[in-house]
């Protein structure tokens, strides 16, 4: 069986305020996006595809893949738009395997129990994400910010990545999705799953550590979980 990984590191980061992309700001001495790669260079999985911002593969070649060593990248490739044109990108360059994990480069904390756990899963059900029941009190509201709904807690997880599938099954979501099928509000690969195919995707447990850089409060986030003192393991989350 063939893994294939495909790390997204074409976004803008608007939400960051920085010029520079949010994959690729500092965390301790090394870009954000190198310590997904770390994971994964280290994992069962056979390759990945690195799929970056026009203008970036260089940088992506030189300072990060050939510098850190991560020879299990074998392409590097240039995203799109949105973060669903990089994931298709991706997912035509990875034609051949049996099963793909398409990752946030913006995510450092991955680690090897939750590749383990996406491996199991995906080999169980064929289309699985990793996420985590909600801690807060998640509420539905109108336009004029009025409380319409509030979920029920228990039943309300929020989405990680990595987002596991077989090959065939994302490669024909996406193939639909850009042959005329609805893109309004697709933020990741379930929702493709699920909208094109009508195929349950099950969640497996990501971790609370899992966090996506995405504003500035996110970074010094990271600078404390990245200490070796603050690895703490949080119990099964059900
Ligand atoms: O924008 P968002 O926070 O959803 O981005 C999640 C991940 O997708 C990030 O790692 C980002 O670099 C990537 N992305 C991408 N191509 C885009 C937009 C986002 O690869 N057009």
């Amino acid at each position: 069986m063939r893994h294939t990984a495909i790390i997204l590191a074409a976004g803008r980061g608007s939400r960051m305020h920085s010029d520079t992309p949010k994959q690729f700001l500092l965390l301790a001495d090394r870009p954000v996006l190198c310590y997904s790669l770390q994971v994964f260079q280290e994992s069962f999985v056979d390759e990945i595809i690195l799929v970056t911002g026009e203008g970036q593969e260089e940088y992506c070649r030189e300072k990060i893949v050939g510098k850190y060593g991560f020879s299990k990248v074998t392409q590097i490739i240039r995203g799109g738009k949105e973060r669903y044109d990089s994931v298709y990108r991706g997912l035509c360059a990875s034609e051949g395997c049996d099963y793909v994990y398409i990752h946030d480069g913006a995510r450092p904390f991955l680690d090897a129990d939750i590749l383990e756990r996406a491996r199991q899963c995906v080999e169980e059900c064929g289309a699985c994400a990793a996420g985590m029941p909600v801690k807060d009190t998640i509420r539905v509201v109108d336009e004029h910010k009025c409380s319409v709904s509030t979920p029920d807690r228990n039943h309300v997880w929020q989405m990680q990545t990595p987002q596991v599938f077989s090959y065939t099954l994302i490669r024909n979501a996406y193939d639909r999705l850009f042959a005329g099928g609805d893109m309004q509000g697709v933020t990741d690969d379930a929702m493709v799953a699920e909208r094109m195919l009508s195929r349950p995707v099950r969640l497996f447990e990501g971790s609370y550590r899992n966090i996506k850089i995405t504003t500035p409060e996110d970074i010094l986030t990271a600078g404390i979980l990245l200490k070796p003192q603050n690895k703490i393991t949080s119990p099964p989350a059900n």
